[in-house]
């Protein structure tokens, strides 16, 4: 008994009930589990897996679907300053960031969002460029140190972890691997329910999903210069053909950055016959973004200010780009719509939930015009599920069997369960916090 270390034991005296907001709920062990999917956590738990958890709820991730985009939103951290590590800075209007930096993120002033400050554990930074290489190895590693860590933290506060070898594992090796890591993991989170008791709350989730087929790039620089696009590192010349776009991951979605508004909707224009691109959108003044595809053209408006006043409308131009037509007519058939052709936020929330771009116009909509980045794009463009731009050096490492990044189901369909607490079918990341922290 003496080599065991401290809070391995169970514990009946009430010392793990904390206080929190007023009042005591038991302490929570939160887990992240970087890019796996609602629908194949839910196939796992239909096989028996992680029956300690209730029911899973769809935790809808913003786009563009990337880690620190998704994890600031939902646990009400400060904004990292681009989609990833390489970005464009608007101020000094050039391309800032990348694998140099990257290295180094774990400094205080490189810290990309402030949620990264309450992690009591994250990978050793090695793991992060090693788990492309040997994904399984680098799993069971991170796994391991992380039940180790959690055993030796004191039982009187709560304990986050992070665990980003999932996401890897998915990239490489696809959705059936990720399976047996899975499990796995299902048999630590038994372990520890088992030694914690009642006591110790586990709530696990993920930051975003992933789509589940193999994936090619697009050929998205080539196609601008075509078009006679000057593909730049900086804007500072202010030339109108200048456009930089930032690869680094292997990603289902591209941010462009124009000397102006008027330079952004042409660039949309000439990505509109791309290969792989499902849409493109660009802010259309304050109160509006216009969304360009293949099926057509439409203009997502907001009205109202505060909570329970704010309205969308979605403005057909020609076709219809996010196949938000049945939707609309639903909505009238309903008496949802008004005359002008608004509804109610959470009238769109209720209908999109699980539409094929979940909650799309207040997502799309936020995506450019609230600040999910410090540096937001003038163009995001989704791709369809198969197509990634990325670093074309990544690209050569490895096989790309899953990615995530575009405003579809598969990778907007995080995951949120607990072992505690009945929580609601969908949670917009916005919503989450309460539901994680408080
Ligand atoms: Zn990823």
């Amino acid at each position: 008994m003496a080599a065991e270390p401290p809070g391995t034991q169970m514990n009946n005296n009430g010392k793990n009930i904390i206080e929190r907001a007023g009042g005591t709920r038991p302490r929570r062990l939160l887990l992240c589990l970087d890019g796996v999917p609602y629908e194949v956590l839910k196939n796992a738990k239909g096989r028996g897996m992680f029956d300690i958890f209730g029911e899973p709820s769809r935790l809808l991730s913003p786009f563009p679907t990337m880690t620190n985009v998704a994890l600031s939103r939902m646990l009400g951290a400060t904004a990292p300053l681009g989609y990833e590590s390489l970005y464009f800075d608007k101020c000094a209007q050039e391309l800032r960031g990348g694998v140099r930096k990257y290295i180094g993120w774990r400094t205080p002033d490189k810290t990309p969002s402030s949620y990264m400050d309450e992690l009591d554990y994250q990978e050793p930074l090695p793991f992060e460029f090693l788990v492309y290489v040997a994904p399984e190895t680098i799993w069971r590693a991170d796994m391991r140190r992380f039940h180790d860590r959690f055993r030796r933290a004191p039982q009187t506060r709560d304990f986050f972890a992070f665990l980003k070898g999932t996401d890897g594992l998915m990239h490489i090796r696809g959705p059936k691997r990720l399976t047996v890591a899975l499990n796995s993991l299902d048999k630590i989170l038994k372990n520890i329910h088992d030694y914690c008791g009642d006591e110790t709350e586990i709530v696990l989730f993920s930051d975003h999903g992933m789509n589940l087929e193999e994936n090619r790039r697009v050929n998205l620089q080539t196609h601008l210069r075509k078009n006679g696009y000057d593909v730049t590192h900086n804007l500072r010349g202010g030339d109108r053909r200048g456009v930089s776009v930032p690869a680094f991951g292997l990603c289902s979605y591209v941010a462009l950055y124009c000397v102006d508004e008027e330079a952004a909707a042409e660039v949309a224009d000439s990505l509109v016959d791309l290969e792989g691109v499902d849409f493109s959108i660009h802010r259309d003044g304050e109160r509006a973004v216009l969304v360009k595809g293949r099926r057509g053209a439409a203009r997502i408006h907001r009205q109202g200010e505060s909570e329970g006043e704010i309205a969308y409308r979605y403005e057909q131009i020609t076709g219809d780009p996010l196949e938000l037509a049945p939707i609309i007519n639903k909505l009238r058939e309903d008496g949802l719509l008004a005359q002008d052709g608004y509804a109610m936020d959470a009238a769109w929330y209720a209908r999109t939930s699980t539409h094929l771009y979940p909650d799309a116009v207040a997502n799309l909509f936020q995506s450019l015009h609230a600040p999910r980045v410090g540096h937001t794009a003038d163009v995001l463009v989704s791709l369809k599920d198969g197509y990634y731009y990325g670093d074309s050096l990544f690209s050569r490492l490895a096989r790309l069997a899953a990615t995530h990044g575009n405003a579809m189901r598969a990778s907007s369909t995080a995951f949120l369960m607990s072992t505690h607490r009945t929580l609601p079918s969908f949670v917009r990341a916005d919503e989450a916090q309460p539901l994680l922290k408080g």
